[in-house]
């Protein structure tokens, strides 16, 4: 068996054992309170319900016209109690819509839709009324990832189940408990974009799902899909580093996978697909990792979008004391949590509860200009280049370096000798380049009015003078 990889990238320690052979767990049925953010990947959406309605599970309680955007369902039959801001990944207040359960178990779901008999139009609308984001983290809205750009001829959709990030180990349970359902989801995406291959790719840290992997695709009649096996390796699940070492093709910078003729979906995503058109039901529940040191029941758990982490503990998850840091994904890509009062969401592949030993706490030191950041980063940016632009404030210098090709992966930070928290400038520096771009295009507008006004005016003064 091949074992892809990619230059560059870091080791961390894995920490997957302890959840990587556990069965997900469900907590099915759920009657307690969810809070469901409005706007869970895409454009802003409006809320459809309001204070009292009554819900069943699966209704869509808020949507959106605009394309780039997926609508959010209530994911437990109840009552809408309130229509807030609430705390939210990030650290951000989001207009949220807090169902309190009943025991009416009322479900709204969808007439199943066959995905092979369907036009492709009426498939594209299943998956966003199914309002299906990615799973994997970057909740982008799936039906605007299987509507390439006209004139893109897609060859490969690749099911990422590389799961890269230390501690996360629920695509790996999925694929060893719902491959049939990736496998229908992979062939459903495949054909919506007339894709004539498919390829699920795993870390060698899995190797031992391949053979009931590919057991599940011969069972599956869809001989167009491969498994393709990746070297262990951060980050290796991401899109940019995953083509590269899969297919030796590279997104071109601010390009698409698209541009190289890929679509890539996570497993979870993908198994979401195949129960939108199976069962008509839409996303509202997601499987994720609890884990950390100091979570002393770490497990594979499925739960309704909305769920608040504090909610699981200590009745589904116990901690132990010392929790230094409640970190919301995986170590190197998640979000830290100021407490366990969030919701979870369609984005949301793990908690972790961390103790001290565990977590990157120390101060910053300056910079020794040593390059180890330079040797780690997949994509071959100059971090250390980038910070020194940002900190002096020249965003046309760092994004000659790559700002907005970096991936945000955290490699960079995980070797810096200095504990300088790269990811955190880059992310905040990709906004203010964003914001300065936007200014000096609105400058050069105006500009534009001006000098036109004024030629205008000259040339009107011009005319009348030789009247
Ligand atoms: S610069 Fe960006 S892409 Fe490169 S290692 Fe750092 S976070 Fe990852
Ligand atoms: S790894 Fe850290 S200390 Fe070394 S050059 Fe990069 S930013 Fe500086």
């Amino acid at each position: 068996m091949s074992r892809r990889t990619f230059k560059g990238g870091v080791h961390p320690p894995e920490h997957k054992d302890k959840t990587k052979d556990l069965a997900i767990e469900s907590v099915f049925p759920f009657t307690k309170t969810v809070v469901i953010p409005v706007t869970q990947g895409g454009a802003p959406n409006q809320p459809l319900v309001k204070v009292g309605d009554t819900v069943a599970r699966g209704q869509k309680i808020a949507a959106s016209d605009a394309f780039m955007s997926v609508p959010v369902h209530a994911s437990i039959a109840g009552v809408v109690k309130k229509i807030e801001p609430r705390a939210v990944t990030g650290n951000i207040d989001a207009l949220c819509i807090t169902i309190v359960g009943d025991d009416s178990g009322t479900t709204a779901f969808m007439p199943p839709l066959d995905p092979f008999a369907c036009s492709r139009e009426e498939a594209l609308a299943r998956v966003r009324d199914a309002g299906i984001a990615g799973m994997g983290g970057a909740s982008f809205p799936a039906h605007v990832k299987l509507s390439p750009p006209k004139g893109k001829t897609i060859e490969y959709v690749i099911a990422n189940a590389a799961e890269c990030e230390p501690y996360l180990t629920i695509d790996e349970r999925t694929i060893a408990e719902q491959a049939e359902k990736v496998i229908d989801g992979l062939a459903i995406a495949m054909r919506i974009v007339s894709a004539p291959k498919g390829i699920i790719v795993l870390e060698d840290n899995k190797a031992s799902l391949v053979p009931g992997l590919r057991e599940a695709v011969s069972k599956s009649g869809h001989n167009n899909i491969t498994i393709e096996v990746c070297k262990t390796k951060y980050p290796q699940g991401g899109e940019k580093i995953l083509t590269l070492a899969v297919l030796g093709r590279e997104i071109p910078s601010g390009g698409l996978p698209a541009d190289i003729g890929c679509v890539i979906q996570n497993v979870g995503t993908l198994r979401a697909v195949s129960e939108a058109f199976r069962e008509g039901k839409p996303l509202i529940e997601r499987g994720l990792t609890l884990s950390g040191g100091a979570c002393e029941t770490p497990k594979n758990i499925s739960v309704p979008i909305g769920t608040l982490v504090g909610d699981l503990i200590p009745e589904r998850v116990t901690l132990r004391p010392g929790v230094a840091q409640i970190i919301s994904g995986g170590p190197m890509m998640g979000i830290a949590m100021a407490n366990a009062n969030f919701p979870i969401q369609k984005n949301t592949s793990g908690v972790l509860f961390l103790t001290r030993a565990e977590t990157v706490l120390v101060n910053e030191s300056p910079c020794i200009g040593c390059g180890f950041c330079m040797r780690a980063c997949s994509c071959h940016l100059s971090p250390v280049l980038i910070m020194r632009a940002l900190n002096g404030g020249n965003y046309d210098e760092a994004r000659r370096c790559g700002l907005m090709d970096c991936i945000e992966c955290g490699s960079c930070a995980y070797v810096c000798p200095a504990r300088i928290k790269l990811v955190q400038r880059f992310r905040v520096g990709k906004q203010l380049s964003r914001e300065e771009l936007r200014k000096k295009q609105e400058l050069a507008e105006k500009c534009a009015a001006v000098q036109s006004s004024a030629t205008g005016k000259g040339t009107a003064e011009q005319n009348s003078a030789s009247d």
